[in-house]
């Protein structure tokens, strides 16, 4: 298959073409991002490969249709940035990598928790400037504290048997329960009760509709004061101005991002020698109790190597008229 794969980086293009060997595929490695103005770049490719801030809305997904794609091979597991509704209706397949590693993302997501927590990203900066003091680095033991976990699917799942083993007492949210994590001591909650009893929130469901601004005003204000809030899903779960009053009146003691509303026009770009326009994003780097990484805890060597063998085999799997379990159909957005 002809593939123009969009937002493409050295280390996509070192995974992918060691993968490709086994599959043969002819892959056009594009840094642009998919925009209403880079379209042209997919003229000639049956199949775009696209990442989380590709944007594949209704009128990119008419384009695409016109210069002959039929394929858009999601390289990740998220699809809300998707018009799955107008793919379906003019008939362009889209797949995805549901699971590659859930295991990198949790483990992601409590190193931020533990970085928070015991201020080591503060004692790094200390140390090196020959600043010993520990005053303002005090922590609290994980062991005992309340982990409010929303959303249990795969990621969610590791993130609760990591925080098992630190001691931690867990309380979820999901609408489908999961009987491992019953059995694991994990509580099935309501929303309010997970918001009102937990010391730390970490967020794994999936942004749609109904959990858009999940976390807003109102839900700060049934939180604990000082709460931890860890955002590693996606960014607009969080409404970001609300959080940063919740920042500047003690509600939110801790707040660990790895995924932000507006990151498209920032993440996977080196823009060190450039002025940041955008000022909510800005801000939140002001707060010395604000962790920010740009996207990153998928990224592992063992997740980058499944996402490339998955995406691969499922473009092959389509290419070949074979049946695909990674495609993304309609009934995934009436669930
Ligand atoms: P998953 O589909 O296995 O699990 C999602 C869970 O959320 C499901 O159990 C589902 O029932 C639950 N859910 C749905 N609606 C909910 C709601 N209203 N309230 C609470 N729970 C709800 O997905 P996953 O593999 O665990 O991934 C979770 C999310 O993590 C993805 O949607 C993606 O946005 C994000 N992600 C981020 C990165 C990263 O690098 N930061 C990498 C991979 C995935």
């Amino acid at each position: 298959m002809r593939i123009a794969m969009f937002s493409t980086k050295g280390y996509d293009k070192t995974f992918f073409q060691a993968e490709n060997n086994k599959y043969g595929h002819e892959i056009a490695y594009l840094e642009a991002r998919l925009t209403a103005q880079t379209t042209r770049l997919a003229d000639g490719y049956p199949a775009v490969c696209v990442f989380v801030n590709d944007i594949v809305d209704a009128e990119i997904l008419s384009d695409l249709v016109g210069k002959g794609v039929s394929l858009i091979a999601l390289r990740c597991a998220g699809f809300n940035n998707v018009d799955i509704k107008v793919a379906h209706e003019i008939g362009i397949k889209v797949v995805r990598v549901p699971a590659y590693s859930p295991h990198a993302v949790a483990e992601h997501t409590v190193g931020l928790m533990l970085a928070l927590n015991r201020k080591i990203h503060r004692a790094y900066a200390r140390v090196r400037e020959g600043n010993f003091a520990l005053d303002g680095l005090l922590g609290f033991d994980m062991r005992g504290k309340t982990v409010g976990i929303i959303g249990t699917g795969k990621i969610g799942q590791c993130v609760s048997e990591l925080l098992h083993g630190f001691g931690c007492r867990l309380l979820a949210h999901d609408p489908y329960p999961n009987r491992d994590l019953i059995n694991l001591g994990v509580e099935y909650v309501s929303l309010r009760d997970l918001f009102m009893q937990s010391d730390i929130i970490t967020l794994h469901c999936p942004l749609m509709p109904e959990t858009y601004h999940i976390i807003d005003d109102a839900a700060m204000r049934m939180m604990k004061q000082g709460v931890m809030l860890i955002n590693t899903s996606r960014g607009a779960l969080i409404d970001t101005p609300d959080v940063i009053d919740g920042l500047k009146d003690g509600k939110i003691g801790y707040l660990g991002l790895d995924v932000y509303e507006e990151e498209g026009d920032l993440f996977f770009e080196d823009l060190s020698d450039k002025v940041i326009h955008d000022d909510v994003f800005s801000r939140l780097l002001t707060f010395p109790n604000v962790i920010v990484t740009g996207h990153q805890a998928f990224f592992t060597s063992d997740a980058m190597k499944s996402i490339s063998a998955t995406t691969l085999s499922n473009i092959s799997a389509i290419e070949n008229g074979e049946p695909c379990e990674n495609e993304v159909t309609i009934e995934h957005i009436k669930s």
